[in-house]
Parts: C-alpha cells; sequence; structure tokens
C-alpha cells in the first residue's frame, strides 16, 4: 500500500469542481482511495460563513458568557451561535461545546474550522459528508472517496483524521467469525476502515499551510470480508454518550 498527496491544488473556492482539479492532477485507478480533507470540501461547497451570519441569540449568548467566565478567554456569542445551528445536539456546554451534527459525526464546536479559511471566518463541515463523497466519486477515475476532518478523541491527548463521509467502501470491515492465530474465533473486531484510512492520510495531508488536501491511497484491499456502513453510533447503542447526557460541569 502506498500513500502520496496530490500535487498543486489551489486554494479552493466556493464552485470549484475539486473532483476535476484532482484528475487534472494525478493519473488515478479505479483501485485508489481518494482522500479528501472535509476542509477544500466545505470551501467547494460555499461552507464558508463570517460570524456575522450568526447574529447571537439569547441561549448562544449564555453558553458564550458562561465559557468566558470558566476559561477565562474572550468567546464571541456568534460562534455559540454557529454551533448551535450546526449542531441536533449539545451533549456539553461547558468547558467546550461538545456536539452531534445532523450526519451522527460527534465532535467539538460542530467541527467548525477557523484555521486555513481566508476570506471568512468560519468554516462549516459540509452539510453532508457521505453526499459530497458520493458526488466527487461521480467525477472520479477512483472508486473510492473518503472525506476527512481532523478531531481530538476522549481518553487520548492530540487529534487525528476521522472520516465524516464515505462511498464507494463500506465504513467498516468485519472479522467477526474468522479465526485468531491460535483458531479462536474473533467475536467482537468490526474494523473501521474509512477512520484508519482518513488517519493514515491526514498524515500525509498534515495540518498547517502544507497545501495538501487531497491524498491517495493505493493498492489498498479490503480483502474478503463482510463490511457495513454502520460508523456513527445511534445513542441507545452508546454508553458514554449516555453518561456524558447525564453529566454537568461544576465550575
Ligand atoms: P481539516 O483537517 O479538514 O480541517 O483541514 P486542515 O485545515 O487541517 O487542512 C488539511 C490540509 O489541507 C493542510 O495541508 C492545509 O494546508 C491544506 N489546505 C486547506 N485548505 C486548502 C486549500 O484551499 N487548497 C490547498 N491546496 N490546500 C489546502
Ligand atoms: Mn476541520
Ligand atoms: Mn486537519
Amino acid at each position: 500500500m502506498e500513500l502520496f498527496a496530490v500535487p498543486d491544488l489551489p486554494e479552493i473556492a466556493p464552485g470549484d469542481d475539486l473532483a476535476a482539479l484532482i484528475e487534472a492532477r494525478v493519473d488515478l485507478s479505479p483501485d485508489d482511495v481518494v482522500c479528501v480533507a472535509s476542509t477544500v470540501v466545505s470551501k467547494a461547497e460555499d461552507r464558508v460563513k463570517t460570524l456575522d451570519d450568526f447574529p447571537a441569540g439569547p441561549r448562544a449568548r449564555e453558553i458564550a458568557a458562561r465559557l468566558e467566565s470558566i476559561t477565562g478567554e474572550e468567546k464571541d456569542p456568534r460562534f455559540a451561535q454557529a454551533v448551535l445551528e450546526e449542531a441536533t445536539e449539545v451533549l456539553i456546554e461547558a468547558p467546550f461545546l461538545l456536539t452531534e451534527t445532523r450526519f451522527g459525526h460527534v465532535s467539538v464546536n460542530a467541527g467548525i474550522d477557523r484555521s486555513n479559511v481566508p476570506g471568512g471566518d468560519l468554516l462549516l463541515l459540509p452539510k453532508h459528508p457521505g453526499e459530497s463523497a458520493a458526488r466527487l466519486r461521480a467525477g472520479l477515475t477512483a472508486d473510492r472517496v473518503v472525506v476527512t476532518d481532523t478531531c481530538g478523541r476522549p481518553f487520548r491527548h492530540g487529534q487525528r483524521g476521522v472520516a465524516v463521509g464515505w462511498a464507494g467502501t463500506p465504513a467498516s470491515r468485519d472479522w467477526r467469525g474468522e479465526r485468531d492465530r491460535d483458531g479462536r474465533e474473533l467475536t467482537a473486531t468490526v474494523e473501521s476502515v474509512v477512520d484508519e484510512l482518513a488517519a493514515a492520510s491526514n498524515l500525509v495531508a498534515g495540518e498547517g499551510a502544507g497545501g495538501t488536501p487531497v491524498v491517495v491511497v493505493r493498492d489498498f484491499e479490503f480483502g474478503d470480508h463482510g463490511g457495513s456502513d454502520e460508523l456513527f453510533r445511534e445513542i441507545d447503542d452508546d454508553l458514554v454518550r449516555q453518561a456524558i447526557r447525564e453529566w454537568r460541569f461544576e465550575g
């Protein structure tokens, strides 16, 4: 397996045909997986906004004031408003905003970025990254597309790439029913392949000014396994999220 960044992509602007820009720069094969940072998908889909697009309501003002008093940092209530509008549920209100988005992804600040965004203050995640992945796939020679974002993790310091949308591949491969080296049957292992591809591609894409938001994964074989598109847990099936719902920051 080999990973390489698509070279010389320009600054992406609303309306840009990302698939055509990629096709013009790399000779893809149907078997490739094209991993695309959500940042550039959002730019192409005109998800660039300014703070003024989000006049703060009472709840956003309340949240921002509380965050400001806890953290001692200035918090713009319009940013809190943007997060509320992008979120289907606020799981944690303080000391930071943890939210679920409309497509099931749980992340800090509804995944809204304030870096790598020229000409605007905020970059929202694509509305439906799975649909974005499918559209990109339709314009690419490659049959598999993963839209990624850099995200923090519970239990660990640091961030890594995760999949927020995908097309042409199942989200995970199912090892259950197969045997380990001692002949024991695997009963729990469902491997989140799209997250692993996202993490690997994020490693190549980098986080700063590198300008390499699209990474090709070549010769990755999914193999002869069952697949599933389940990635985001439903609340009934998510004990950690249930516990967080009950928890409240005292401070
Ligand atoms: P995110 O992880 O999807 O939030 O995206 P990042 O902001 O971390 O950017 C990922 C990579 O894409 C970095 O190497 C950035 O320098 C690069 N990048 C971001 N926007 C653009 C763009 O419009 N054009 C190009 N060529 N690179 C970009
Ligand atoms: Mn991001
Ligand atoms: Mn990133």
